[in-house]
């Protein structure tokens, strides 16, 4: 049975609200009832990507006015929506998929509103580093989420080297670009027995774990398409599977 819902938590968005929104990141089943409800009834939905977002609310037959919000536009776009909201518009904030704010625009809008004292509401949901961590099988005790690592090789070294002896799991997001050249500088800084999880297209039609050493994975993923989206897990030096 579900808690009771207050009024900032239910179906129906509330005039001056902010709701952050989480949306599928592969599978449209992965949309929640309270989310699906109030993309379909906010005042105003602000998305990264007016064609994505537009698309995905054409497929739930929803019909809403977007307003850009991305990276380019972030902080300018935070404050003309918090004046929106302040004169009493609801309005969601999502991404192109998953958890809006984490490695994706959101966080501004946020801030702006918090700075204002306007209500935010979060509407949890799909995320890739939390669906990644939960079916690797690698340490989930504490986890240091660090998102995407610069591309140049000598940050990304850097950063492992840095964390070598890091006590919880590592979480971050790589492109199918780097991914391959990611997993042999962890095979050169970390060792070749260092226990990893790399996961690709999560909870799409070609989901896929790669478990194990650092080495076994990078052969692994060397005899694979390195076409997707990845998810990078790597476990304390003491993990062993
Ligand atoms: N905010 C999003 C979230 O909550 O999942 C993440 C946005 S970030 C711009 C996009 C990155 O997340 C991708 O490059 C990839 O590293 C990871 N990602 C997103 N969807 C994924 C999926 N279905 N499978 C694996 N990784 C995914």
């Amino acid at each position: 049975m579900s808690a009771p819902v207050a009024a900032n938590a239910s179906l129906t968005p509330l005039p001056g609200h902010l709701y952050v929104v989480a949306t599928p990141i592969g599978n449209m089943a992965d949309l929640t009832e309270r989310a699906l409800a109030l993309l379909g009834s906010v005042d105003l939905v602000a998305c990264e990507d007016t064609r994505t977002t537009g698309s995905m609310l054409t497929r739930l037959g929803l019909r809403r006015e977007l307003v850009a919000y991305h990276d380019h536009n972030e902080t300018e776009a935070a404050e003309r929506l918090a004046d929106e909201l302040a004169a009493g518009k609801s309005i969601a904030v999502v991404s192109d998929a998953g958890t809006p704010a984490l490695s994706d625009p959101g966080f501004r809008i946020v801030r702006a509103c918090r700075r204002r004292a306007l209500p935010v509401v979060p509407v949890p949901g799909p995320c890739a580093i939390t669906t990644a961590l939960c079916a690797a099988g690698l340490p989930t005790n504490g986890f240091f989420f660090a998102g995407f690592l610069p591309p140049k090789s000598a940050a990304r070294i850097n950063f492992l080297t840095k964390y070598q002896d890091f006590d919880y799991t590592l979480a971050l997001y790589e492109s199918c670009h780097r991914i391959d050249k990611f997993a042999r500088e962890i095979v050169d800084t970390l060792g070749p027995d260092r226990v990893v999880c790399i996961a690709k297209e999560l909870t799409k039609l070609h989901e896929t774990f790669w478990v194990g050493t650092a080495s076994e994975v990078n052969d692994r993923l060397a005899q694979a398409s390195r076409k997707g989206e990845f998810v990078v897990l790597i476990a304390p030096a003491s993990f062993t599977l």
